[in-house]
């Protein structure tokens, strides 16, 4: 039994996920030999260069290693009088990856996940200009909005206006979300080199 995780959102920078791709399935438990309950994966990535999967916990752990060699254990049910982590139980269950332990409705929002208020092209150079010269075409959401000179007078730049995200909003990074867009070739794509298409 599997159970589904959350992208794998990370702050490193883009080259630092080169050679990982997110796992959209994950056990319901995991843990390393060495550690004294067991985890709950929240995200997971399998290296593809290398034959190692690894899995960010709820609570913040990473556990992960060579499969083959048996670097950690995962189980659909800890055996009965092992330790599960509290933190891992509860935001799993809060969240709703899996049924509340307690029976009462637990809840727990994972920040990270929320579409973006403003388009993430807003106040950037992330459009193609229209004929006229004063609207552009959002690479990020498709929108037409207006352009402005922004940047104040030494180093003033044309950018589209804050807006909130149109229907045509491209998909998220799995790692990166909405953060790292840049333009390319008059389509955008995250930093780290994944299309990010609609
Ligand atoms: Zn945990
Ligand atoms: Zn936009
Ligand atoms: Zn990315």
């Amino acid at each position: 039994m599997t159970v589904a995780l959350l992208p794998p959102i990370t702050s490193a920078p883009a080259a630092a996920v080169a050679g990982m791709e997110p796992l959209a399935e994950g056990p319901r438990f995991v843990r390393t030999r060495g550690m004294s309950r067991w985890h709950r994966p929240r995200s997971g990535v399998r290296f593809t260069d290398r034959e190692r999967t690894v899995y960010g916990c709820w609570c913040g752990y990473g556990v992960g290693g060579s499969e083959k060699a048996g670097a950690f254990l995962a189980a659909d049910e800890p055996p009965a009088g092992e330790l599960v982590c509290g933190t891992c139980e509860g935001r799993a269950a809060g969240a709703g990856q899996d049924d509340s332990p307690t029976g009462r409705a637990l809840v727990f929002s994972p920040r990270s996940i929320a579409p973006p208020k403003n388009c993430p092209a807003s106040r950037r150079g992330l459009y193609a200009e229209l004929p006229g010269g004063r609207v552009g075409l959002c690479l990020a959401c498709g929108d037409h909005q207006p352009l402005r000179a922004m940047g104040g007078p030494y180093n003033s730049r044309y950018a589209i206006v804050q807006h909130p995200p149109g229907a045509g909003l491209v998909a998220p990074c799995p790692f990166h979300r909405w953060q790292q867009l840049v333009a390319v070739d008059g389509r955008v794509r995250c930093e780290c080199g994944r299309e990010v298409g609609r």
